[in-house]
């Protein structure tokens, strides 16, 4: 009875996953677990994380040259429903769908833009129809594309709430994994007090401390942004120039971002600071504050590709990460791919199996 008992309690203590991170991809791995019946244990510290400086857009095209990302279809329709699921699940909205107005630099550039937007992998993103509509505050001489579906997502809502969701759950752990004390079994793992059938890694750019992963080439991308106060500006609209202005909250805006590989560090640049401020004034017409300077290191890859899977023999344990500039509208597709492998035997696409990069 005594031994029933303890195997009874074993198992209700056993979880199907333990997320390691709970930035957005390993809040997105919570939720595609969690919606599934699954359930969840989450393991993470509060380093500073990419997460928490994501303006949350999400856009199928890459606007600089006018193409469509890999497999933006594919992305768009696992994460469109993913994000609806969530916030019917828990109450409250956290995407908002807003068009992107990809600024015209000149006449050229109008013409390239219809012309691309006829292509057959574009046409469902890019309106050729150039938009010429004046937006107060905005200098736009030449007008704008129009893309969608795109828009924001709350990022630091929806993490808050799902982090506290988990603590509703008694299933968040606040902590910094340390990789050496955890126990692989043939068909469970633990952790400390933790059991569960499976761990997985979503740890964004802090991976390089993963003894197991850390051989993946993970690729660090400092982005800084800024949020700054526009009194008086409406704004309905996401607008791309040379940088991001985008809606934060009251008269709050987003501008961002930078990109640099060879300064990792996660201070504040002036350079920083003097590119995105010269970019946003090439078209905002009306007088700013800057409130905050915002820093993050991306976890990117250097085929833009996620890194999933698992280096495990027995498959007790997986990785999540390489969500690059894009995690709002990469992590649900990566996510419901890991589960399909794990659960469903599903064959991992070899752009994103994380045994692509071999070791010499
Ligand atoms: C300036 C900037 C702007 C951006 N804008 C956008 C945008 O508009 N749209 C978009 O989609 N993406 C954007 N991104 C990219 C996006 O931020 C990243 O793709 C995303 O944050 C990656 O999320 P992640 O959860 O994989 O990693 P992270 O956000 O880094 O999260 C990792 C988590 O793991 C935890 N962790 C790590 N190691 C341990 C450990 N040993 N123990 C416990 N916990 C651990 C950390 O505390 C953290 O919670 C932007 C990035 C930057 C820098």
């Amino acid at each position: 009875m005594f031994v029933m008992l303890i195997a009874q309690r074993t198992f209700d203590l056993m979880k199907d996953v333990i997320i390691v991170g709970s930035g957005i991809t390993g809040c997105t791995l919570a939720w595609t677990w969690l919606l599934k019946g699954k359930t969840v244990a989450i393991i993470s510290d509060k380093a500073p994380a990419s997460s928490s400086v994501a303006a949350g857009v999400y856009n199928p095209t890459v606007l600089k040259r006018f193409t469509p990302i890999w497999k933006a279809q594919e992305q768009l329709d696992v994460m469109l429903p993913f994000y609806k699921a969530v916030e019917s699940h828990l109450g409250r909205s956290f995407l908002q769908h807003v068009p992107v107005l990809r600024r015209l630099y000149d006449a050229g550039e109008a013409a390239t833009w219809t012309r691309k937007a006829q292509r057959d992998d574009l046409r469902d993103f890019m309106n050729p129809e150039v938009f010429t509509e004046t937006i107060d505050g905005i200098d736009a001489p030449h007008g704008y594309g129009v893309v969608q579906p795109t828009g924001a997502c709350d990022t630091e809502a929806f993490m808050t709430a799902t982090i506290e969701h988990l603590e509703g759950l008694n299933s968040f752990n606040q902590q910094s994994f340390e990789h050496q004390q955890l126990q692989l079994h043939n068909d469970f793992v633990t952790y400390k007090h933790l059991q569960a059938r499976h761990i997985i890694f979503a740890e964004g750019f802090a991976m390089r401390h993963n003894t197991y992963y850390n051989h993946l080439p993970l690729e660090g991308n400092k982005g800084e942004l800024l949020i700054v106060r526009i009194p008086g500006l409406e704004l309905n609209y996401i607008i791309k120039s040379s940088v991001f202005l985008t809606h934060y909250k009251e008269d709050l805006f987003w501008v961002g971002a930078t990109y640099n590989r060879d300064d990792l560090t996660a201070a504040p640049t002036s350079d920083a600071l003097a590119f995105l401020t010269s970019r946003l004034e090439k078209f905002l017409k009306v007088p700013y504050e800057i409130v905050e300077h915002k820093v993050g290191i991306r976890p990117t890859t250097q085929d833009r590709r996620p890194f999933l899977g698992s280096v495990d023999s027995l498959k007790r344990h997986f990785i999540c990460n390489g969500m690059g500039s894009r995690a709002v509208l990469l992590a649900p597709w990566a996510a419901i791919q890991l589960y399909n492998h794990i659960y469903n035997a599903a064959v991992l696409d070899s752009d994103v199996d994380c045994n692509r990069v071999t070791t010499s």
